[in-house]
């Protein structure tokens, strides 16, 4: 007889062995399996079958070389990839993202977090990440196109609406989907749902611009339900400025919240009066068109600016008091420092916008202190459950409305929530969002991969 710890512990150690220079994707295989070991007992039949081995490792990994000529006629080197993680439960799904400090430990971290998330929407999508270590921060549009086209001319042989259909994350918005799309249209001669995050005016889904945010919201405003609590007349304290955060934002403004910070890679603003009407305006110009930094809404507003400082430093710094917090930037911007700094600043409830935003430490902390803690891969599952809206409608070759996809995101949020709540409790750990999650998205796929035998 096996012990279910030595099972999860022998997964977790092999995969740190095997690749030693992706700690973002040991803290995730870490995350996930240590809160799997109930399912251990109770499924004998997965251990058998080497589930546990299995899912940690990607179906395949693409590489490859991305030649693009800058405006000055230079010719630069970039680094393309695409992570196809699992497609037990259907083709594989998951953003693009252009950052820098993009790698491969960071994509199959994204990649093996999309299959438990994509699972937990209830459609039927698997998991899968992208993206290059372009950075499109300070290029011209111009630029930014010969990139697009330059990365599709490799991608586009690994993608396809029945096999892996990428959508945007970060440095990856409207503007780069459409030069992604409109170069794939032209190579292959199709017009099909191959991306998510299209334009309206060329397949896209109305609501996919706003659905992280909103769904980030929406399972937050359940697990406030919980409590008997709402978002009304709440200090939410949000991190980032770019997609998420932004209809994070005006989310909390519908439901009578206070939205009072924002950050970039330069700083921080603490907006107490809330950013909301003109000021919200003024974010979405600032980010969107202009491509501005945040600390300019600091000198119109006349609101301080905090240089160099994220949200979580600033509110564990200068003693500002908050409710809510949704970082919404990116991984582990919340330490165990700044965990405690939320405990002291009177916040009980965090929503994950970003993937993987709180490290470990931090997670432990929300936890000792009965947070209402909502995971990334539950919280910010709204986008990716929008994007398979979107894939539905390009089949039928229909538009649905504003209403009825905002509702469907509601459902799929309150869904979400209610699948974490009752896995956290069957399995023990009753409010547990974290495992609830971890262990519903998990069955769905272990599942599916048990039926396939050995492939
Ligand atoms: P985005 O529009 O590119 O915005 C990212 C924001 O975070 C920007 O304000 C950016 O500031 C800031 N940021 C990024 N890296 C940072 C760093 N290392 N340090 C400080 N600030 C940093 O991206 P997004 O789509 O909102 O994505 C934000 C997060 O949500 C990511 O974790 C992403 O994986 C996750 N997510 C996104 C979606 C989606 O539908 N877009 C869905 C699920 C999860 P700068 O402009 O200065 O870089």
């Amino acid at each position: 007889m096996f012990k279910a710890q030595t099972v999860i512990f022998d997964v977790i150690e092999k995969a740190k062995i095997k690749d030693p220079s992706q700690p973002e994707f040991h803290q995730a295989v870490e995350e996930v399996l240590s809160t799997l070991e109930p399912t251990v007992t109770k499924h004998p039949e997965f251990v058998k079958a080497k589930i546990y081995e299995r899912i940690v490792e990607p179906d395949r990994v693409i590489l490859f070389r991305v030649p693009w000529v800058d405006d000055n006629g230079e010719v630069q080197v970039n680094r393309g990839f695409r992570v196809e993680f699992n497609n037990a439960i259907g083709p594989y799904k998951g953003g693009l993202r252009f950052h820098p400090s993009v790698n491969l430990g960071i994509l199959k971290f994204l990649g093996f977090e999309q299959v438990f998330k994509n699972a937990l929407t209830t459609l039927p999508m698997g998991g899968g990440k992208g993206g290059s270590d372009f950075d499109p921060k300070g290029k011209s549009d111009d630029e930014v196109m010969r990139f697009c086209q330059a990365f599709m001319r490799e991608l586009y042989r690994h993608i396809g609406p029945d096999r892996d259909v990428p959508a945007g994350d970060i440095g990856v918005g409207g503007r780069e989907i459409g030069y992604m799309y409109g170069y794939y249209k032209k190579i292959v001669n199709e017009h099909t749902g191959v991306l998510t995050g299209k334009g309206i005016e060329y397949g896209g889904s109305l609501i996919r611009p706003e659905a992280t945010g909103y769904g980030t919201v929406y399972f937050a405003a359940e697990m406030l339900a919980t409590r008997n609590m709402d978002f009304k007349g709440k200090k939410v304290a949000v991190s980032g400025s770019g997609n998420v955060s932004q209809f994070a934002i005006q989310k909390v403004n519908h439901l009578g919240g206070i939205a009072m910070s924002m950050s970039d890679s330069n700083g921080t603003i603490i907006d107490e009066k809330g950013i909301s009407g003109d000021k919200w305006n003024f974010l979405m110009e600032l980010k969107n068109k202009r491509r501005g930094r945040i600390k300019e809404y600091a000198e119109k507003y006349k609101v301080p600016f905090y240089e160099g400082k994220s949200v979580w430093d600033v509110i564990r710094d200068e003693g500002v008091k908050i409710d809510i917090a949704l970082p919404c930037a990116t991984q582990n911007e919340l330490d165990a420092s700044h965990a405690n700094g939320l405990v002291k600043a009177g916040c009980y409830s965090v929503s994950e916008g970003a993937n993987m935003p709180s490290n470990l430490e931090a997670i432990h902390i929300y936890q000792n202190n009965n947070f209402l803690y909502g995971p990334a891969k539950a919280a910010n599952a709204g986008g990716v459950a929008v994007s398979g809206l979107e894939m539905s409608q390009n089949s039928l070759r229909l538009l649905w409305t504003r209403e009825e996809v905002d509702n469907r995101l509601l459902n799929i949020m309150k869904s979400i929530h209610q699948e974490s709540l009752h896995a956290a409790e069957f399995y023990g750990k009753k409010g547990d969002y974290l495992m609830g999650a971890n262990i519903a998205g998990f069955l769905k796929v272990a599942n599916a991969m048990l039926a396939y035998g050995v492939v």
